[in-house]
């Protein structure tokens, strides 16, 4: 039976997979196609790359367009993180549904289904699979297909963690259920990179232990993809820059005279670490101009996209998102070396950004260069493409892999 095995590394930028740091992905590599120009979604965190990995498609079309995103439940605009288990009811209690189109999940429930092992944080793991067509088995949530309640895997949030969950996917997932469509996100390198200096010790460590994992999946199903049965695809999210600074867009706005107060529903500002989306009440439409402008005129900020140019991010103009705002970005190093610096962003909501270590969300040039390896039927042994790829074309290239439908996707199926 064919099957689809899927790796997430969260948070790995391509020029950190080195015969050093990443020898068991270059071994991985040289049995199947490395895509040298893979590239990430807008925004680059995990919860909405997620979406548009399970999907195919962009965030303006699945649905998800942040970490964090304002939704109305009556009391006005309300940023909400996408990270708490609790995001997905009110999710859907506002919109209506989840997400807009279907998961791989769904697209697999009847033929052979799908099963899902995360530990990035609950909201990116239950957006793999919103409303549970198949098995999601995350460190503090999980569930059976039908969305009954299941057995969390309880592991820690960290390379230890994602240790004990990939042994626990090889010998039950790979060995024992076999499903379609298998898929395991580790928490690192991404968990430790946003509280250590990229480019240090500490951050090669957990690099290298994500990399054991990959190996030790790989191996425990490399006899099937020698037989054309398995299509194995590695890669990660997005990648990381340094931060710079801090930017409180909420204060900015508030001084301003353009916001009432601090989380305050006119103008509500979710925070997407290297990036932000800002929506506007009604009453607050008329400002938005204005709020462009003052945020264009600081030059910590790189760019300000408003209205129907949203739509070239790959967002939804109707979606409730009235203003983007990108950090600038530089190629200053960390202090350990590794290149690209930009600020980072706080809005309504203050999440944890670090000066001096990593983050991502926005378009720098490291955070948007994940990588991106696919070993099975019709990938070339060694090759490396140059071509450009994305996050979207993961879904799309699992489905033709299994004889599915990949039609209605943002993303396309890789060659073959
Ligand atoms: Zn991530």
């Amino acid at each position: 039976m064919k099957r689809v095995v899927i790796v997430i590394c969260d948070g790995l930028r391509s020029d950190m997979v080195t015969p050093e740091t990443t020898p068991n992905l270059l071994r991985i590599a040289k049995a199947g196609t490395q895509f040298t120009s893979h590239g990430g979604v807008f925004p680059s965190t995990t919860r909405t790359t997620a979406a548009s990995i399970a999907t195919g498609c962009l965030p303006g079309r699945n649905g998800l367009e942040g970490n964090a995103v304002a939704l109305d439940l009556g009391d006005g605009l309300e940023v909400l993180s996408v990270g708490p288990p609790s995001f997905r009811d009110k999710f859907a209690e506002a919109n209506g549904r989840t997400l807009k189109v279907p998961t791989m999940s769904e697209r697999v429930k009847d033929v052979g289904g799908a099963v899902i092992y995360a530990n990035a944080s609950p909201g990116a793991g239950i957006f793999l699979d919103p409303d549970g067509h198949g098995h999601l088995f995350h460190r503090d949530v999980a569930f059976a297909p039908g969305r009954l309640t299941a057995e969390p895997l309880g592991v820690g949030h960290d390379a230890e963690g994602d240790s004990a969950m990939a042994q626990r996917f090889i010998d039950d997932v790979l060995h024992d259920q076999k499903p379609a469509l298998a898929l395991i996100w580790q928490c690192e390198p991404d968990s430790t990179q946003h509280s250590v200096s990229m480019g240090s010790p500490a951050h090669f460590d957990v690099i290298r232990s994500a990399d054991a994992q990959a190996g030790r999946i790989y191996d425990n199903i490399s006899a099937g993809v020698d037989a054309g049965d398995i299509l194995f695809i590695c890669a990660s999210d997005h990648g990381h820059e340094t931060i710079s600074e801090i930017v409180d867009l909420e204060k900015i706005l508030i001084e301003a005279g353009l916001k009432d107060g601090p989380g305050s529903p006119d103008v509500a500002i979710a925070p997407q670490g290297l990036s932000a989306t800002i929506y506007l009440s009604e009453d607050a439409k008329s400002r938005r101009t204005a709020i462009a402008n003052v945020l264009a005129a600081d030059n910590r900020i790189g760019r300000v996209v408003e209205g129907p140019q949203i739509s070239d991010l790959g967002l939804n103009p109707d979606g409730g998102i009235d203003i983007v705002v990108i950090a600038a970005h530089s190629e200053t190093p960390s202090a350990d070396g590794a290149p690209g610096s930009s600020v980072a962003f706080q809005g309504d909501l203050k999440i944890s950004n670090n000066v001096g270590c990593g983050q991502h969300g926005g378009l720098g040039r490291y955070e948007q260069s994940p990588f991106l390896i696919c070993v099975g039927a019709g990938f070339d042994k060694g090759a490396l493409i140059e071509d450009a790829t994305s996050a979207i074309d993961i879904a799309p290239s699992a489905m033709r892999h299994l004889g599915l439908a990949d039609d209605d996707m943002d993303g396309r199926a890789l060659q073959h």
